[in-house]
């Protein structure tokens, strides 16, 4: 029987090597895409596990996400992910309670009103929205009614806007919380028509901000892009479960495994690797005996400042130069408090910036009903999130112990609850340097360059979340995008030749 088009395709898919650098989620999905067309996949991550910033650990017994905790089911992307792999049970949404924002005047907190959009409210005079910002902050905010939007003109900026438009009060204690909690970025680095597509629009169409708001919003009680869904036992069972994929297709996952350089010889490509264990090949003398790895691809899937110097002696058009990336650390404590119970702050607390030395705190147990029960009693799990854009978490310089308890006395202020020494049971503390969001102005232009770059070498991709923007709703969709792209043009230039 003759050999068709596609049994080629597959035989020459399986003498093909992908090297896969970053073991990541970016990195898992990239590598996953590949192995599903037969190809031989290699995956090479530093750390002692895959995953990144999808990470977990045990505290008191408990094993608990202390990295991303939850995705955006914005686009389906990640649920469709989550369905392939057979997660589809463990799909789980938070329990309703909504956030708070904490650091008002006099140290008072409330809840974050529903109506809005970034935290730009729908209507500055609800109760809710008053209690927040005075009966001078709706005034002021009032007075976009009265404005004609083109006072003002097309603004890129959501700061510039939000100031312009409603005032100071809505910015500093509506809408800087949000966009510090969530991107670790300023409001005034945040472009309007990225955060918000079609509100600029909107505010041309309805003469105000808070008209723009509300028809947006089109009368939902969440705001848009706002919702979440996460895996009962944690975000981990993805990674777990991608690199499980990866291992039934024959792929390979190598950890400690750091990648020095990369090296293009013709058609292929030689990989680096920092311990020198990465092939059973030849040694190399140009990188001190180690062995390098040979590749007729590679996809680098690393954050930012490590691509662009791996990347950039390869791919000449590509900048060395990485934007700097927010430092957050990230405090998991499992505490004793009869009086969280009643889940005080609802799902967690935002903060207006520089009002505390933590930036926001997520009370697991009061929103995710699995991490209750697996607490059960008064036991309960708090993140305290500390560092921001150009701040170093306060938290930095110090050593374990005394993170935890500034975590746990910034989670009583931001409780309004006694939380003393003897209520922690187990503390954990993670450092992580945030990828900045997409919507970050100028961040599109930067990004294209980069891909650009990428692109114009055969054999060569580039994915993660310094590319696609922070979050796993754009790292998915983009790992997979460029994986196809990769392994289409390897199976093409081979089939083309061969044919
Ligand atoms: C604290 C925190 C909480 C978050 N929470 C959420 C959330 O709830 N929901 C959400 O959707 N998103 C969340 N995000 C964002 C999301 O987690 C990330 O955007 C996403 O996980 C990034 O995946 P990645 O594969 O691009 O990068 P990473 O996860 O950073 O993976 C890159 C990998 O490359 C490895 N590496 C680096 N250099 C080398 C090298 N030279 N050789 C080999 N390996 C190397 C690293 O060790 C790492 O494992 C959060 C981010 C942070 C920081």
């Amino acid at each position: 029987m003759s050999e068709g088009p596609l049994d080629r395709l597959a035989a020459q898919a399986r003498q093909k090597h992908v090297v896969v650098v970053g073991g990541g989620v970016a990195g898992l999905v990239a590598a996953w895409e590949c192995a599903k067309v037969g190809v031989r996949v290699t995956v090479l991550e530093q750390d002692p596990r895959v995953g990144g910033v999808v990470r977990s650990a045990e505290i008191d017994g408990l094993v608990l996400d202390v990295g991303a905790e939850s995705y955006a089911t914005r686009g389906g992307t990640v649920r469709s992910l989550v369905d392939e792999l057979g997660l589809s049970d463990a799909v789980t949404t938070p329990r309703p309670a909504g956030a708070w924002v904490a650091g008002l005047p006099g140290g008072a907190a409330a809840p974050l009103p529903r109506g809005g959009v970034l935290g730009i409210p729908d209507n500055p005079w609800a109760p809710e929205v008053r209690r927040i910002i005075g009966w001078r902050g709706a005034w002021r905010a009032y007075l976009d009614r009265l404005r004609p939007p083109l006072t003002i003109g097309h603004q890129q900026s959501l700061g510039a806007l939000v100031r312009s438009r409603m005032g100071a009060r809505v910015l500093d204690r509506l809408v800087a919380p949000v966009t510090s909690g969530v991107y670790s970025a300023r409001p005034d680095d945040i472009d309007v028509d990225l955060a918000a597509p079609g509100l600029n629009a909107a505010l041309t169409r309805t003469g105000s901000l808070s008209g723009a708001v509300a028809e947006l919003r089109g009368g939902r009680t969440a705001a848009p892009g706002s919702a979440v869904e996460g895996l009962r036992g944690g975000m981990s069972t993805l990674v777990d479960a991608l690199a499980e994929r990866v291992r039934e297709l024959g792929g390979e996952i190598r950890t400690g495994a750091r990648v020095t350089g990369l090296q293009a010889t013709g058609e292929a490509w030689d990989v680096h690797v920092a311990d020198g264990e990465a092939a059973g090949e030849q040694p190399d003398a140009a990188a001190g005996g180690a062995s390098p790895m040979r590749a007729d691809a590679v996809i680098v899937a690393v954050p930012e400042r490590a691509a662009r110097e791996l990347l950039s002696p390869v791919a000449p058009l590509l900048d060395r130069e990485a934007a700097p990336a927010p430092v957050v650390e990230v405090v998991t404590l499992v505490v004793d408090s009869a009086a969280l119970d009643a889940a005080p702050r609802g799902s967690g607390v935002l903060t207006v910036p520089g009002t505390g030395p933590a930036k926001a705190l997520t009370h697991s147990t009061a929103k995710w009903e699995w991490v209750a029960a697996a607490a059960g009693g008064d036991r309960h799990v708090l993140r305290v999130s500390f560092g921001a854009q150009g701040e170093e978490p306060a938290t930095a310089a110090l050593d374990d112990d005394a993170a935890a308890s500034l975590a746990l006395a910034e989670a009583a202020r931001m409780l309004g609850v006694e939380l003393g020494a003897a209520s922690l049971r187990g503390a954990q503390r993670e450092r992580y340097a945030q990828a900045q969001p997409a919507a970050t102005i100028g961040r599109a232009a930067t990004t294209a360059a980069a891909r650009g770059a990428v692109r114009a070498v055969a054999g060569l991709g580039a994915t993660g979340a310094w590319l696609s923007g922070t979050g796993l709703a754009q790292v998915v969709p983009d790992a997979r995008a460029e994986a196809e792209r990769v392994r289409s043009a390897l199976l093409w230039r081979e089939t083309a030749s061969g044919a």
